[in-house]
C-alpha cells in the first residue's frame, strides 16, 4: 500500500524534527503533483493509524496538489497546465513541453507553541 509507505517517511520526518526542537507537533502541510498518486484519505488513515501513542498523534495532515507545470517552447514561460485547456498562459501556444511532475515534498510543520 503506497500511502502506507509515504505515511511512515512522514512520521520519521517529523518525529525528527519535533525531536530536535522538542516540541509536540500538531500539523503539518506537504504537497507533491498532480501525478503523484496519492489518495488523501488514505494517508491520512494511514498516518492516524501509525502515529498513535507517538509525539504525532492527532497532528493535522494537510496535502495540497500541486498543477502540472509546462514550459512554452515558444515565448520559454513556465505556466500551469489546464488539463482542460492545456496552452501556454502568456501566449496562448500549445507547442510546449510538459516539465516534471513535482515530488512529494513535507513543506511545513506545526508545533504547538505552550
Ligand atoms: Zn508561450
Amino acid at each position: 500500500m503506497h500511502e502506507m509507505m509515504v505515511a511512515e517517511n512522514l512520521l520519521a520526518a517529523i518525529s525528527d524534527e519535533a525531536a530536535k526542537r522538542d516540541a509536540k507537533p500538531i500539523g503539518a502541510k506537504i504537497s507533491c503533483g498532480m501525478l503523484y498518486a496519492i489518495n488523501d484519505e488514505a494517508l491520512c488513515f494511514a498516518f492516524e493509524a501509525i502515529s498513535q501513542d507517538t509525539p504525532c498523534e492527532d497532528l493535522k495532515l494537510q496535502i495540497e496538489h500541486k498543477s502540472l507545470q509546462g514550459l512554452c517552447t515558444k515565448c520559454n514561460q513556465n505556466f500551469d497546465v489546464e488539463l482542460s485547456q492545456p496552452r501556454c498562459s502568456k501566449c496562448g501556444s500549445e507547442d510546449f513541453k510538459l516539465l516534471p511532475d513535482a515530488p512529494l515534498m513535507l513543506e511545513e510543520i506545526e508545533f504547538q507553541t505552550e
